[in-house]
């Protein structure tokens, strides 16, 4: 699958920490046969990509849109359509399908999501969804929180 991470509070905190277990969550997918990218509303984010030696994971590196989602893909350069997002913006998971993950804000060893986000993606992978209160299916209406 191609399967995008979203940068700021999803991999990256405030305090500009990498989120635990990103590198080696990254490596498994690799590992399994998907394709990693990464995106942000701010643009993109090499830098972030290169500080923490995430090269060798990342097929690629993009923009992500703010609204109007798919139609502005092509615009923005993105080759693929995603199948599995995860971000801590629930309006674009629930749009392309894929996981909402609680925000990190601050360096925190005990932060497991990066864990639970390859658990509900090999579900998703296995059987097309999941029962994870986190998971949205493409196309669901945005969840309140
Ligand atoms: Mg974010």
């Amino acid at each position: 699958m191609n399967i995008f991470f979203d940068v700021d509070y999803t991999i990256l905190g405030l305090d500009n920490s990498l989120r635990p277990d990103t590198r080696e969550v990254f490596q498994r997918l690799v590992d399994e046969g998907h394709l990693v990218y990464i995106w942000s509303g701010q643009g993109e984010r090499w830098e972030v990509v290169r500080k923490f030696e995430l090269e060798p994971f990342v097929s690629g590196v993009y923009e992500k849109p703010l609204s109007d989602f798919f139609n502005r893909l092509e615009g923005l350069g993105v080759p693929v359509v995603p199948d599995f997002i995860i971000d801590d913006y629930p309006e674009i998971t629930a749009a392309f399908g894929g996981m909402w993950i609680r925000p990190y804000f601050f360096r925190n060893d005990h932060d497991q999501e990066m864990e639970h986000v390859h658990r509900v993606i090999t579900e998703f992978a296995d059987t097309g969804t999941s029962d994870d209160r986190q998971y949205r299916a493409k196309g669901t209406k945005v969840p309140l929180f």
